[in-house]
């Protein structure tokens, strides 16, 4: 609640508290400006950073800015202040599709549907080379249509650090999802630790309730290792068999996606069509239809994540904050790369830096000060012609003159 009527970056004011993760909390918010609702999933950076990134998951991260499909919950943007990382995305005014569930199981037809979405957004994302690694019934939202959503798919750098840390994974309640090589630590394979779990998810959808439970974590590892369950009567035999092959601890013969997706108990009814024309819509092709302004927001907004796998161990502060002590600083730019050339020369001459030019421009002071010649790196990364990440490198000399 301490969040309410905050207003985050001039552009979303906090709304009511919508629930809360093991990383995270998460408030319902409205962006000023168009009144959109959007949901803001807050991230304390201390807890993040203290078990560790690597740079592999960072990358995951801008793959994010990537997916987009009908059934993935969209993220719009990534802010940062000292202490936090907001990740602002859609707003599933349907909630978690776990709430069908405490009503009891679901249909076969219903959870087919559900299913049939799930495998949709999973095979998209892996085809971008995007895995989620933390799939759960939590992490299934539901629209205001009851279509599906997908939350945290590109956020698997959050995942990797609770599988990187035993305790905290015991913290986060129950490992029920979890392939067995993940808890082995055996050869890992992000697509297949995917079907596993969904496979779980298809599992609770049908049962009412979870394959693996025992009462101690132990015991449910033991389980999942061996792929100990039991399919309830009321399964069909054509989604036993098709469970079966995706519940197989052997990860090498654990069925594919695409063979799930040729399964005749996955194909009824499904629509293959109407998704991946959603899929292709909400990319590039239908580009030119956005008005100008809506462009430069979602390059923007793909900048964002970028910019997170730019930034060394998460750290965006030096964004946000400035700080006498920092050796370098980076900014993003709209303007052309030339644009931007020119600029730097325009001030270093007011500074009266000698300006070198290479790959990299470099400044250099002509007297020397209290630590020497101050020398300065300029570096700019070119996201799209008209965006920029500027970083400027303090080689040599003060940093207070820096
Ligand atoms: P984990 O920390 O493992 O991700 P989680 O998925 O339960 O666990 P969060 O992703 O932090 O935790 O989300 C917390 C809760 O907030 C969710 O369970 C859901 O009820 C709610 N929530 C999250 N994202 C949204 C959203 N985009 N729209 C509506 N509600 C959401
Ligand atoms: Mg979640």
């Amino acid at each position: 609640m301490e969040n309410k009527g905050k207003v985050l970056m001039h552009k979303y004011e906090f709304g009511r508290f919508l629930g809360q993760g093991n990383f995270a909390k998460v408030y319902h918010a409205r962006n000023i400006e168009t009144g959109q609702s959007v949901a803001v999933k807050v991230i304390d950076k201390e807890k993040v950073l203290k078990v560790g990134m690597i740079d592999q998951t960072k990358r995951e991260i801008s793959g994010m800015s990537l997916v987009k499909h009908a059934n993935i919950l969209e993220l719009y943007e990534v802010m940062a202040s000292k202490s936090k990382i907001y990740f602002v995305m859609e707003y599933a005014k349907g909630g978690e599709l776990f709430n069908k569930l405490s009503k009891g199981k679901l249909r076969e037809d219903v959870a087919r549907k559900y299913f049939q979405q799930l495998i949709s957004a999973v095979d998209f994302c892996h085809s971008r080379g995007v895995y989620h690694r933390d799939l759960k019934l939590e992490n299934l939202l539901l629209d205001e249509n009851g279509i599906l959503k997908v939350s945290d798919f590109g956020l698997s750098a959050l995942a990797e650090c609770k599988h990187q840390d035993g305790l905290l994974h015991t913290a986060c309640g129950t490992p029920a999802y979890v392939a067995p090589e993940v808890i082995n630590r055996k050869g890992y394979d992000g697509a297949k630790a995917d079907i596993w779990s969904c496979g779980v998810i298809l599992y609770v959808m049908l049962a009412g309730y979870l394959p693996f439970h025992d009462t101690s974590l132990i015991a449910i590892y033991r389980k999942i290792s061996k792929a100990d369950y039991k399919f309830p009567n009321w399964f069909s035999p054509e989604v036993t068999k098709l469970l079966s092959r995706i519940l197989t601890p052997n990860r090498k013969s654990r069925i594919s996606i695409t063979k799930i997706m040729t399964n005749p108990w996955f194909r009824k009814g499904f629509n293959s069509k109407a998704v991946d024309i959603d899929a292709v819509c909400s990319c590039e092709t239908n580009y030119n239809a956005f008005e100008a302004k809506k462009d430069t927001a979602k390059l923007t907004n793909l900048n964002a994540f970028d910019i997170i796998s730019l930034s060394s161990g998460f750290d965006l502060s030096g964004l946000f904050v400035e700080s006498e002590e920092k050796k370098e600083v980076q900014f993003t730019s709209l303007h052309t790369f030339s644009a931007i050339t020119s600029k730097l020369e325009v001030n270093a001459q007011n500074l009266k830096l000698k300006v070198k030019e290479g790959g990299v421009m470099k400044m250099e002071g002509s007297s020397r000060g209290g630590r020497g010649t101050l020398a300065i790196d300029a570096e700019i990364f070119e996201f799209t012609p008209s965006f920029h990440l500027v970083e400027l490198r303090k080689s040599s000399g003060d940093t207070l003159e820096f």
